[in-house]
């Protein structure tokens, strides 16, 4: 396992990873975080970066870093998917104080069927998604379950 994978603060200071899909973060001196935009017109935070806001099709939009837990609203176990992935997989929505909806990777809750229940408490991870075609791991944001008193990482 890689340093970052076993750092218990990963996802806020994981430290330099590759990422998978950069244009989703903004680097931080807490490590990358989901980065979307607030219309200063409606005040709608979008995710993820748009060029007009998909509320009100204003033009002006800021950054706006969204938080790093949030609550599940909705999760599935997924057999048949995207060929890359191990199977089974979890799929999530979370929903961020931002008032953003993200559908995410699931990971640290087997057996799944015991530690998810719908509204609780989840965090942000980073966690590798696939390899590039050097064999680097290229990484992504996962949620997990928050866990009082978690020992492993
Ligand atoms: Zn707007």
């Amino acid at each position: 396992m890689s340093p970052a994978a076993s750092d218990p603060r990963i996802g806020v200071g994981c430290g330099p990873v590759k990422l998978h899909n950069a244009a989703m973060f903004a680097e931080t001196d807490r490590g990358p975080v989901l980065a979307g935009q607030r219309c200063r017109d409606c005040g709608k935070v979008a995710f993820p970066r748009k060029r007009v806001c998909p509320n009100c099709f204003g033009e002006t939009l800021d950054e706006q870093l969204l938080s790093t837990t949030g609550v599940l609203h909705t999760f599935t176990c997924t057999h048949v998917g995207a060929p890359h992935l191990p199977k089974p997989y979890l799929l999530g929505f979370v929903d961020v104080p931002e008032g953003v909806r993200l559908l995410s990777l699931l990971t640290d809750c087997d057996p799944w069927e015991d530690m998810l229940r719908v509204g609780m408490p989840m965090e942000l991870v980073m966690r590798p998604l696939m390899q590039d075609a050097t064999g680097e791991d290229l990484y992504t944001y996962k949620f997990r379950p928050v866990v009082q008193e978690r020992t492993d990482s």
